[in-house]
């Protein structure tokens, strides 16, 4: 094994907002999100915008530089355009960016409406993330989705008329009693509405969620292995025929509207989470906040840290988390960016295991880009497990 240093990347970091709540829980979601029937509290905004003021100020972030936002949830537009504006504009003048920002928004089709879309695209969101699943009022009922498809279809067009050129659309396959009818005509209807970006995302039935128990109880008919298998096939020839290139496992985009701020992510860049259950990451220094929003908001109006748990990786760890992220891109990563970044290359690193896999036909090295072969995608987590 060879040696190996502390990482040393020089890409712009990545601002991260998370808004914990949504109008209804949907049945498969595991993610950091509260049902909120009515108006979102307001002090968790203002807590929010309290933490960007300390974190602008601490040494670790002071002198970075961002090269996106991305306001995520949860249901981040279950807030008022203003007050999202507000917020922006603010984290805004207080990190140091570089040119052209790419600045998301995540939203759910009932929670927008023609100002609110217009407001956001005035305070500087220049990515919009549609939150649409399934394009079926069956299946939208289904998964406990609060919107119905003629949402979906109107959100799209009122963000089109408040300029939004980058758009993405969220959808979900293998979905209770979904068949591949249903798939193709979600996909027909997706690719009508001309997206710039698609995330394409298998169901997983995570524990403790609605569908976990109604699994435990046998109650959840989900499609079998094939059906997913012709779905992902349908979706991938359409996306393709459409100039939607497959750029990471699960997102497709027109290579100039690839999300930079997911791409970050997986090249395990820098990142600075703000709001409840935000992760930040600084040179593989870790800091995970607490869930819970009320807690949250104690703690920064208390002027205590609001974080749970702190994780500093080894350079060895590091570096293994940058190739298994890495290698959810397409493209993968440079080998020269690897022995840059911590001095040593996947082939020394790896050894044995390397040559295996590339023996197996399952990894590649193309004029010096490490990357999954087209055989390795369809069981990638199985091949990424070895280089853990
Ligand atoms: S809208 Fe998204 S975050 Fe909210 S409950 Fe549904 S899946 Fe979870």
């Amino acid at each position: 094994m060879s040696v190996i240093h502390a990482d040393q990347y020089p890409q712009p970091a990545g601002l991260y907002i998370h808004i914990p709540f949504c109008v209804t829980k949907c049945g498969y979601c595991s993610f950091t999100s509260y049902p909120c029937a009515g108006a979102p509290p307001r002090d968790y905004l203002a807590a929010v915008l309290k933490q960007a003021e300390l974190m602008a100020a601490h040494p670790m972030v002071r002198d970075r530089c961002f090269g996106t936002i991305f306001i995520g949830g949860g249901t981040p537009t279950i807030y008022d355009g203003g007050e999202l504006a507000h917020l922006l504009q603010n984290c805004l003048g207080l990190f140091r960016f570089a040119s052209a920002p790419e600045i998301t928004v995540e939203a759910n089709p009932n929670t927008v409406d023609a100002n609110k879309l217009q407001e956001l695209r005035e305070a500087g969101v220049n990515r919009l993330s549609i939150g649409v699943q399934a394009f079926s009022d069956r299946l939208l009922q289904k998964i406990h989705r609060s919107h119905t498809l003629n949402d979906a279809l109107l959100a799209v067009k009122m963000a089109r008329q408040a300029g939004f050129d980058n758009l993405n659309l969220d959808l979900i396959y293998g979905l209770p009693e979904q068949d591949l009818f249903d798939w193709q005509e979600s996909i027909t209807l997706a690719l009508a509405q001309r997206p710039e970006h698609l995330s394409l995302y298998g169901l997983s039935v995570e524990e403790g969620t609605p569908f976990a128990r109604l699994a435990e109880r046998g109650e959840l008919s989900l499609p079998d292995e094939d059906t997913v298998l012709r779905m992902e096939s349908f979706a991938y020839g359409q996306l393709a025929q459409a100039g939607l290139s497959r750029y990471e496992i699960s997102n497709f985009a027109n290579p100039a509207n690839r999300c930079r701020h997911n791409e970050n992510y997986w090249r395990n860049g820098n990142y600075l989470g703000l709001g409840a259950a935000a992760v930040s990451c600084f040179e593989h220094l870790r800091f995970r906040q607490v869930a819970e929003p009320g807690k949250f908001v104690k703690l920064i109006n208390a002027g205590q840290p609001p974080f749970v748990e702190v994780e500093c990786l080894p350079p060895g760890a590091a570096f293994r988390e940058t190739v298994i992220m890495a290698l959810r891109m397409l493209g993968g990563i440079a080998v020269a960016e690897l022995a840059e970044r911590f001095g040593v290359t996947p082939q020394d690193y790896y050894g044995r295991i390397f040559i295996r896999l590339q023996e197996q036909g399952l990894l590649e090295v193309e004029e010096g880009f490490l990357r999954l072969t087209a055989k390795a995608l369809p069981f990638a987590n199985q091949v990424l497990a070895e280089l853990v």
